[in-house]
């Protein structure tokens, strides 16, 4: 076997995960590291989703990382290319340029058992890591779904996440997919341009006014002079979306009361009963993701735009066909149909221990322990894992939280000594699992009578989070050794039983 580079670490994806992971590994001292990037540039979703009028519905100020406050955010809610600049200005301050490998898409990676390190192919060579941490992100491959004669349509096709900035759009017809939180940013804007907007909506969603606003000049001023107020405005905005978690988890009824915000939303633009009655949803806010926004209800009441209140089914030549049978001749087709979360495809190129890929260990569902590793695959960690997600904060809450257990991860690995790997016990993955589950039954994406992205394909919840941030902090802060087993390289394994013992030593040994 050709001779390649080895490094400790290889964290995979420089969006806000892959980043957070490399200043976090350089904190605890960890320089030999490199971060795989498959794309040209940093940014992850923020560098792939650059649609008019992408912004986050996250505050910046808590949608940002906590050792890189940023002081001059422009907006409440700032857009994509302020995210985007921000990530960028993250690799160059923290010095993470000359470890990034941009470019480098993993095109495979497989745990040797004899070596004890992962082996990986990229796009442009080989190297092997101890530790591999995927950052690849929840939306970071976006689903297009199989419509019976798109491959013959001859205008324009794309995908939200993939715009094309090539494509005038102005004075065309244009049928937009999905009604999701990346359509309805996109309806208002290319509204005014285009010459008809055809809205296929399947399912209505709720919409809340967007309380966007400039940051003042004096208010910029004073989180750079004086951090702190900066610090105390995260935490007002930390704070109140931790106290709201309990509706969605415990309380779904409680949400029943802004309903009436969001359709007091809907009517001030909405005058049309019939457009009105389309646009309601039947189902408890929450369900899925409330969407924030001023204007995407104006624009649906100009006299360009049509909803269509049923799924894309068919194109034929230059007409989409809606399921309820409504057509529509157009020039361009934009799906805003979101991503491959449950079935993420980096999951088909990580081959454990056990000689079968992620995908198929995760073929009922993903499971995790802590939302980072998995049974069989030793040494391997996800930012961003099953159960992680969040209904109404801010995801850089959780990815700092998954940071603590990285850092921690790779303490007790320093512990264990060169030699040894960590792997997650099946069994403490599964009670991790169950009480995940458990604790879902209650919550509104599981009662509130929608189906989402946040399902499976079975119909099981595996990517949100069914407490607070708090909690999940408090449930990462360290790693418990009980719930590893400490793998050998395959020819000095010991038994389970001394491995068991090793492990706990291990634990007393850190603690
Ligand atoms: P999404 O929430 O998964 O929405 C996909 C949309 O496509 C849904 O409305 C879905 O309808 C629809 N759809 C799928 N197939 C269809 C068909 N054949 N005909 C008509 N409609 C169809 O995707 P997204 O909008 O890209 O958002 C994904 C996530 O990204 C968000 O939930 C959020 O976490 C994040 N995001 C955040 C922001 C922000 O911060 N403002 C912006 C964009 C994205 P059904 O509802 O019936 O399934």
């Amino acid at each position: 076997m050709a001779e390649h580079e080895h490094v400790r670490v290889a964290v995979i994806g420089s969006g806000f995960g892959g980043l957070g992971a490399a200043v976090r590994l350089r904190r605890e001292g960890i320089t030999d590291f490199v971060v795989l990037e498959r794309a040209g540039s940093v940014g992850g979703t923020w560098r792939d989703n650059s649609y008019p009028g992408c912004a986050c519905d996250v505050p910046s100020h808590l949608y940002s990382f906590s050792f890189a406050p940023n002081p001059d955010w422009p907006r409440t809610f700032s857009g994509q290319e302020h995210i985007r600049a921000y990530l960028e200005h993250v690799a160059d301050t923290f010095g993470l340029r000359p470890q990034i490998r941009l470019n480098h898409e993993v095109v495979m990676m497989r745990w040797d058992g004899d070596a004890l390190r992962w082996e990986i192919e990229t796009a442009q060579g080989r190297l092997s890591a101890d530790v591999v941490v995927s950052a690849t992100g929840p939306l970071s491959d976006p689903k297009t779904p199989d419509i019976p004669g798109l491959d013959g349509f001859p205008g324009k096709v794309f995908h939200s996440a993939r715009w094309d900035h090539d494509y005038d759009l102005r004075g065309k017809r244009v049928a937009m997919i999905g009604t999701g939180a990346s359509a309805i940013q996109i309806v208002p804007s290319i509204q005014p341009d285009v010459a008809q907007l055809t809205l296929f909506q399947r399912t209505p969603p709720w919409v809340m006014p967007r309380m966007d606003r400039a940051i003042t000049g004096p208010e910029r001023w004073l989180h750079r002079q004086l951090p702190f107020t900066g610090k105390a405005r995260r935490g007002l905005l930390f704070g109140i979306r931790e106290l709201q978690v309990t509706a969605f988890t415990k309380h779904p009824k409680q949400l029943g009361a802004i309903e009436s915000l969001a359709k007091a939303n809907m009517a001030k633009a909405i005058k049309d009963p019939q457009l009105r009655a389309k646009l309601t949803p039947s189902y408890r806010i929450g369900c899925k993701r409330i969407l924030l926004s001023s204007s995407y209800y104006p624009a649906l009441a100009q006299r360009n735009v049509e909803v269509v209140a049923s799924g894309l089914k068919e194109v034929r030549g230059s007409t989409v066909v809606a399921a309820d049978g409504t057509e529509a001749e157009v020039d361009a087709i934009v799906f805003g149909t979101g991503f491959h979360v449950t079935d993420m495809p980096i999951a088909e190129r990580v081959v454990g221990a056990d000689g079968i890929t992620l995908a198929e260990a995760w073929k009922d569902g993903m499971e995790s322990l802590r939302g980072a590793t998995a049974a069989g695959f030793p040494n391997w960690m996800t930012i961003i894992g099953p159960n992680t997600g969040l209904g109404n904060s801010s995801m850089i809450l959780m990815i700092e939280s998954q940071l603590n257990y990285l850092a921690d991860y790779m303490r007790q690995l320093r512990v264990l000594g060169g030699r040894a790997a960590l792997g997650a016990r099946a069994s403490a993955v599964h009670a991790w699992n169950r009480r995940v589950q458990d604790r879902m039954k209650r919550t509104v994406w599981n009662t509130g009578g929608c189906d989402s992205w946040y399902l499976d394909a079975n119909g099981r919840n595996t990517t949100i989070w069914p407490g607070t941030p708090s909690e999940f902090r408090r449930a990462t802060r360290a790693v418990n050794l009980a719930e590893y087993e400490v793998v050998r390289a395959r020819a000095e394994q010991e038994t389970a039983g001394d491995r068991a013992g090793t492990a706990t030593g291990a634990a007393e040994a850190v603690a």
